[in-house]
């Protein structure tokens, strides 16, 4: 039985190719492993595999019995719901500690970068490992999605230097274009349910015990949704009364005059207000130079909480 490596889920480019790429490596160091994901590929990620001609990995939600690797995460909130009957190996990501836990010590690689590609490229250059061209293709372009294009306030030296050796094997030298063209495909929100782009790149988290939603649509222009606002308020309030969340957020991301419009569906709202030090209108506030839900959304929202 193979070992499998999975990112979170509503998977993004960086889950997808993160566990493409340390399948890749791990499978040249010997292991008998493969790549996962637990939910169907978004539109970005279709684009970036077919654009490098890489397969999709297979659709697994659950995992008890296997040995796994973790990519791009490490909370439970997002991992399978059956990983404590699972057995981890090891867990390569950029976010903050979250509370999996193992039985046994583990592989452990969680850098404060902008992507798990920055990581796992590290960790070809590590092991003395070749980057394959169509890897290199997909890695550029997870990292390029997750530091937005270099733009995002979590983008480090990091993940430059390893975007110029990647552009180097794949033979893609205009990042900035590539990047746009790829966020292009991303904005795209035309006959998409509603629920769907709520919860594309939607993650849930735990904050004091209070439920608390926040998804994300990075655009290439605001104006893209201008048709469909009134419907995500709508879509993230019932999101919000069918998960009994104290808050759901939608971040409306503007990649271009970076900044990100919340739209707040909230028990208490002035949770919002001394958390970004600006009365939301109508349940909505604008916040210039804020593109990572991550790093400067998630943290000083759990200050407010505490
Ligand atoms: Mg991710
Ligand atoms: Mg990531
Ligand atoms: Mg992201």
């Amino acid at each position: 039985m193979s070992t499998l490596v999975f990112g979170h889920k509503n998977p993004d480019t960086d889950s997808v190719c993160g566990a493409i790429a340390l399948a890749d490596l791990k499978k040249k160091l010997g292991e008998d492993i493969a790549p996962a994901m637990q939910g169907e590929l978004n539109p970005e990620s279709t684009f970036v595999l077919n654009k490098f001609g890489v397969a999709a990995p297979e659709v697994v939600t659950s995992y008890a019995g296997k040995d796994v690797y973790l990519v791009d995460h490490s909370d439970l909130a997002q991992s399978p719901d059956d990983l404590a009957d699972a057995n981890i190996l090891g867990i390569v990501d950029h976010h903050k500690l979250g509370d999996v836990t193992t039985g046994q010590p583990l592989e452990c690689w969680i850098w404060p970068v902008g992507c798990t590609c920055t990581v796992v490229a590290s960790m070809y250059k590590y092991f003395d490992i070749e980057i394959p061209k169509d890897i290199a293709g997909i890695m550029l372009c997870a990292i390029l999605s997750d530091t937005v294009i270099f733009k995002s306030a979590t983008c480090t030296d990091a993940d430059k230097e390893v975007c110029a050796k990647l552009s180097e094997i794949c033979g893609e030298s205009d990042l900035e274009a590539l990047g746009i063209e790829m966020f292009k495909v991303k904005s795209a929100v035309d006959g998409t349910p509603i629920r769907e782009l709520v919860l594309r790149d939607y993650k849930d988290f735990n904050m004091n015990g209070k439920g608390v939603g926040c998804g994300q649509l990075e655009l290439v222009d605001l104006s893209i949704v201008d048709g469909i606002k009134a419907d995500l308020e709508k879509d993230i309030r019932d999101l919000k009364a069918e998960k009994g969340h104290h808050t759901v957020l939608l971040m409306l991301t503007d990649i271009m005059k970076e900044g990100t419009e919340l739209l707040i569906a909230s028990d208490d709202e002035a949770v919002i207000e001394s958390t970004f030090g600006i009365a939301p209108v109508d349940g909505k506030l604008w916040l210039p130079g804020i593109m990572s839900r991550k790093k400067q959304i998630i943290p000083d929202l759990e200050k407010t909480f505490k």
